[in-house]
Order: C-alpha cells, then structure tokens, then sequence
C-alpha cells in the first residue's frame, strides 16, 4: 500500500512495516486502523503468528486483519512513536504521532498486550531497553521481575 502518507515495506523489526513518507506532528493523524469491533476477545492466535486484533478501549476489541486495512503492518515497539486512539464518534482507530516523526520512519505503536499474550510474541523492536517480549507498557517492570526470576543458572 502506498499514499501520500505512509507505505508499507519490509522492517527491520518484523516482517512488513508501516513507514511515514513525510515528517509528523505530535498529536497528528498518520493513518486510520480500520477493521470491525467486538466485544469478545479474539480466539487465542497460534504461538509466534500475527495478530492484529488489539483491545482498542476496556472491553472493545478491534479485528485489524483486513487486507483493506494498510496499518496491520504497524510494528509493536517497546518506545513507540505513534499510539492507537479510538475516535468514538467516527468509530475508527487513528495512528496518531506521539513525537516528531520523520520522513522515511518507521511507525510504531504499544501493542497493549497482556502477559499471557506477550509469553507468544517476541519482541525485536531494537530499543536499548526492549524488553524482549510484546507488551503493554504498564506491564513490563513486572514481565522483568518475572524474566530475571525465572532465568536458569548456570
Ligand atoms: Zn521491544
């Protein structure tokens, strides 16, 4: 996919990625993140697969899957440069810039998963202090407890 905006094409991080073609504004819109909406959590993805269906508000998940939908290429980065905001009136998701983005950048967004979700989805965002696994923010001082805890010795 290609706009005036953004395009999708392969990303250091993982797979295909959304990049920006033109400098971003903190706080403007960089693409909508279209698909339907559920109540019902997604149906459990297989170990490593893509997934796309993201809780977009407390007990609203939102499918991101369609090919129609151009930012699914969005990486999860451990210091984003864009987030997800749920527009309630337009009922639609919107990228949207949360510093300075440059030309040719990669966007990048918290994927907000849950401890059971991020045990599947390694991380490769390349953050000095990525935490390794694809998790909400608010959650990885305790994910990091759990890592060094848990590690074999040796
Ligand atoms: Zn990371």
């Amino acid at each position: 996919m290609s706009t005036a905006d953004v395009e999708s094409r392969p990303s250091p991080i993982a797979g295909l990625g959304l990049f920006a073609k033109r400098e971003f504004a903190p706080g403007e819109r960089i693409a909508p993140y279209s698909g339907p909406t559920t109540s019902e959590p997604p149906l459990e993805s297989s170990p490593g697969g893509k997934v796309y269906a993201l809780e977009i508000t407390p007990g609203r998940w939102l499918d991101g899957s369609s090919a129609d939908n151009p930012s699914r290429h969005a990486n999860h980065a451990c210091q984003p440069n864009a987030e997800l905001i749920w527009d309630e009136e337009e009922s639609l998701a919107w990228l949207t810039a949360l510093r300075p983005i440059d030309a040719a950048e990669e966007i990048t967004f918290d994927y907000g998963f849950s401890l059971a979700e991020s045990l599947f989805h390694p991380c490769a965002c390349g953050a000095t202090d990525c935490v390794g696994r694809i998790i909400a923010d608010p959650l990885r001082p305790a994910l990091r407890r759990h890592l060094r805890f848990s590690r074999p010795r040796d």
